[in-house]
């Protein structure tokens, strides 16, 4: 039988999310819909199977909840896993403080959702340590299991996946297997870029364009993400249009591209983008291979 659904991912920053998505899917940077499903979960990534398709959304804003704000960002982190079939919850087995998703998961009650606990990082915890912390768990909430894994070492992470598989429903592939994660954060980025283009240019015109990707550079420490961006058109007529009047057609492109880009990358954005004539490209073999066509 085929299985596909989606399946949530939440748990502290820091528990390991991104490192166990990427480790999952065997890329790097697990992302895959420029689209937010809603403004709520969006598709982070997908892992397409022989025998299934697992749809890994990000469900935001499960924070401790110390205060009303808090609260708010838990109810809208709630309804946001009524559109998912299977929850994954994270957290960070080396941190003694505990557990944090705790709040949440004592709204999960009523869900009825299956929910397994992954507890990462077992790499840098003993047996002694962890059996106890997994027991403490097991107490506060009815998990239908609880794995430890680590992410950064994969150690678990088969188990993990076929947990995972068993508690889908049976199912047809939900998004077409080309649309797996494939992508390259360049691509992805250059995607996104062309979408932004045509939301604010005339229809015809974006067709003569391309996008790449210069420069890429992550700034972690800064928690800042580096991007040069190039749109290429064919002669100095379209370059004018896509600058428009003063700039503003570019700069609008750049701002709700750069503005999405945060979102996705969850971190600062810096994005420069140009335009740049390249006469023939379209006709062009190694203009073309160079564009990524
Ligand atoms: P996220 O905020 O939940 O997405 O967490 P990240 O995936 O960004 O990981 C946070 C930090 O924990 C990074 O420095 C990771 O390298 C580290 N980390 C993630 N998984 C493991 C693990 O299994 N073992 C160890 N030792 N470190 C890990
Ligand atoms: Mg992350």
């Amino acid at each position: 039988m085929f299985r596909s659904g989606f399946i949530g991912i939440v748990g502290s920053p820091n528990a390991g999310k991104s490192t166990l998505l990427n480790r999952m899917l065997g890329k790097k940077l697990a992302i895959v819909s420029p689209k937010p499903q809603t403004t709520r979960t969006r598709i982070i990534g997908v892992l397409n199977r022989a025998d299934c398709q697992m749809i890994f959304m990000d469900t935001p804003g499960i924070h401790r909840t110390k205060t009303a704000l808090h609260e708010s960002m838990v109810e809208s982190a709630l309804a946001a896993f009524h559109e998912v079939d299977l929850l994954l919850v994270m957290m960070d087995a080396t941190r003694a403080d505990g557990f944090e998703t705790g709040h949440l998961l004592r709204h999960l009650d009523g869900l009825k959702k299956p929910c397994i606990l992954v507890m990462n990082k077992i790499d840098r915890i003993s047996k002694k340590h962890l059996l106890p912390a997994m027991d403490a768990c097991r107490k506060k909430f009815p998990f239908d299991a609880i794995l430890p894994v680590s992410a950064l070492k994969g150690d678990g992470v088969d188990i993990l996946l076929d947990e995972l598989k068993k508690r889908l429903k049976g199912g047809p592939r939900l998004f077409p297997e080309g649309m797996e994660t494939d992508q390259s954060e360049q691509s992805f980025i250059s995607e996104l870029i062309r979408e932004k283009i045509y939301h604010h240019m005339n229809k015809e015109l974006p067709y003569s364009a391309a996008v790449t990707v210069e420069r890429l550079a992550d700034l972690p420490h800064k928690n800042l993400l580096v991007i040069s961006a190039c749109i290429h058109v064919e002669t100095e007529s379209q370059k004018k249009i896509f600058i428009g009047r003063k700039g503003r057609t570019i700069k609008a492109i750049g701002r709700s591209a750069r503005l999405e880009l945060e979102r996705v990358f969850e971190g600062k954005v810096y994005l420069e983008l140009r335009v740049r004539v390249e006469k023939n490209w379209g006709k062009d073999a190694k203009a073309l291979r160079r564009l990524g066509y």
